[in-house]
């Protein structure tokens, strides 16, 4: 009685609101709320200064940056590989005001890129996160060229006004920054999944972690604070049909280790969670496919996309999130890519739209005509013939019937298509990541519904949320891995 008494006076002070958090997720997980979180061991079986969660882009860049610093830092994986959704990645990364740009006499800036993302987020974007992301994005790419990342093209991809999207090897990034942590004495152990965060209740602080590793339950203690790098939740059905529910038609492509667990142990101690309802399954990957090898941008570049009745039904040149969200309600969820040959030609030096490999790979229909073609897909022929024939005349007269003025959201103007032969590519929406998730401040530090940091806890990468509101630019998820995991490694350390 005494004690309601006091909480009346005083309102739920951070002890109450972790265990009424607690009780949430307890509710939601059938775990028994003493489950949710850990507490600080009699003793730690390893004791260090800073434990990074998840060894992918983000991982990486906040161990190394902390290491850098002088630091003692442990890095946990749960798979017995590393890279997680990185390794797989396209590949493609947004900066601006590079040198790679400047050759190309491409103007852009912090401003610019600023003015893009929150038209492509639609304004919903958090301005700490964006802000945060200007801030370091350049020095991020110097660092990257000095710790040997190799740049290979410089394209324009979606969501931009101009070229910005920087091209690298995945593979290649992963091994240089494996190399560049263990040079700078990062300890990783891999196969050793953290289950919880341990919680000091005497400071409130996040004191370290609790991992399973080969079948025994340990703890790993951090003095200065612990980092969440652990990617999305791409394959957690209870998360996405939670947060969602339009995505359970959608196939996810990512890492095998995106299944939630970070993003779980963190709303566990009073985390908020920010654009969950905006996670979109990317356009333009064929239904069965396995990596981005079968996949193709191609109406960036002048393609369209019909339904399988022939006919369009979106503006070509939005986002290719937003194109998942239009093809996902079409009939069985896919659409097809449409295109002519010069439009191939003109695709043919770009990573992310070129189609020579789909065609190696068996997977585009060509024909002489648009009437054949449509034959050989299984389609009406004149339905297609006057679909191609009306989105000409737009081009013509100015006046597309779905609004498209443009090849990408600012970029380049439409191409008839006359040159056959013509091609055809069966696409849908995949999910390549969640990039709703933990809000976090411009120092990396994960907040609370109230905007409080969680003493000691930090996030970086594709768990947290904010960066891209209603939609997401290319490259600036792998972006905001390496970005904002560097921003952690000093967070932690401060
Ligand atoms: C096919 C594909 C193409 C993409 N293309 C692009 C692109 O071109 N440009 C772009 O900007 N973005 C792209 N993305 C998204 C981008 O790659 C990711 O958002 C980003 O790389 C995520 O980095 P991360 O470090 O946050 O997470 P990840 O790279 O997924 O790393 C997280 C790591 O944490 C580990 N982990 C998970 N749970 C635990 C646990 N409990 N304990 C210990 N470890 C754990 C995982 O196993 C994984 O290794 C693409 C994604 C995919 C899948």
């Amino acid at each position: 009685m005494e004690k309601d008494e006091k909480d009346r006076k005083e309102g739920l002070n951070r002890r109450d609101f972790i265990k009424a958090s607690a009780l949430g997720v307890a509710a939601f997980t059938a775990l028994s709320p003493k489950d949710v979180m850990a507490k600080v061991p009699k003793k730690w079986d390893a004791e260090t200064d800073v434990v990074v969660v998840g060894a992918g882009a983000a991982g990486f860049a906040a161990a190394i940056e902390a290491a850098g610093k002088g630091a003692k830092v442990l890095m946990l994986e749960k798979l017995d590989v590393i890279g997680g959704s990185t390794i797989l990645c396209g590949g493609a990364l947004t900066f601006a005001g590079t040198d790679m740009q400047a050759e190309k006499n491409v103007q852009d800036s912090d401003d610019l890129l600023k003015k893009d993302l929150f038209k492509v987020g639609e304004n919903r974007n958090d301005p700490v996160q964006v802000q945060a992301y200007l801030d370091n994005q350049l020095d991020t790419y110097q660092w990257l060229k000095k710790i040997g990342v190799t740049f290979k093209q410089l394209t324009i991809a979606s969501g931009m006004s101009v070229p910005r999207s920087h091209q690298v090897v995945p593979p290649d990034v992963i091994k240089v920054l494996d190399d560049t942590a263990r040079a700078k004495g990062v300890k990783l152990m891999k196969e050793t999944p953290v289950t919880r965060l341990v919680l000091d209740e005497k400071t409130g602080r996040i004191r370290g972690v609790q991992v399973e590793q080969r079948g025994k339950t340990r703890f790993f203690g951090a003095r200065k604070g612990v980092v969440l790098a652990s990617g999305g939740f791409s394959l957690n059905p209870e998360l996405l049909a939670r947060f969602v529910p339009p995505m359970s038609k959608a196939r996810a492509l990512v890492g095998a280790g995106c299944t939630g667990d970070g993003l779980k142990m963190a709303w566990a101690h009073g985390a908020d969670l920010v654009d969950m309802p905006y996670i979109k399954a990317t356009f333009g990957y064929h239904p069965q496919s396995k990596s981005t090898k079968e996949r193709a941008h191609i109406y960036y570049k002048g393609g369209i996309i019909v339904n399988k009745e022939g006919k369009r039904f979106v503006n070509e040149s939005i986002s290719y999130k937003l194109l998942g969200d239009a093809a996902l309600v079409q009939t069985d969820a896919v659409a097809y890519s449409i295109w002519d040959t010069k439009i191939a030609e003109a695709a043919k030096d770009d990573a992310l739209s070129r189609v020579d490999g789909l065609e190696k790979l068996g997977l585009v229909f060509k024909a002489d005509t648009i009437a054949e073609l449509a034959a050989k897909i299984g389609m009406p022929p004149q339905v297609l013939e006057e679909t191609v024939k009306t989105y000409n005349a737009g081009i013509d007269s100015g006046a597309d019937p779905f609004g498209r003025k443009t090849l990408t959201s600012a970029f380049g103007k439409p191409v008839k298509i006359e040159n056959p032969p013509y091609s055809a590519f069966l696409s849908t929406g995949v999910i390549l990541g969640t990039y709703g998730g933990i809000r976090v401040d411009g120092k990396a530090r994960v907040v609370n519904i109230f905007g409080e940091p969680v003493p000691g806890l930090f996030a970086a990468g594709e768990i947290t949320g904010g960066m891209h509101g209603a939609a997401y630019m290319t490259g600036t998820a792998f972006g905001k891995a390496l970005i904002i995991g560097r921003v952690a490694g000093r967070s932690v350390l401060a």
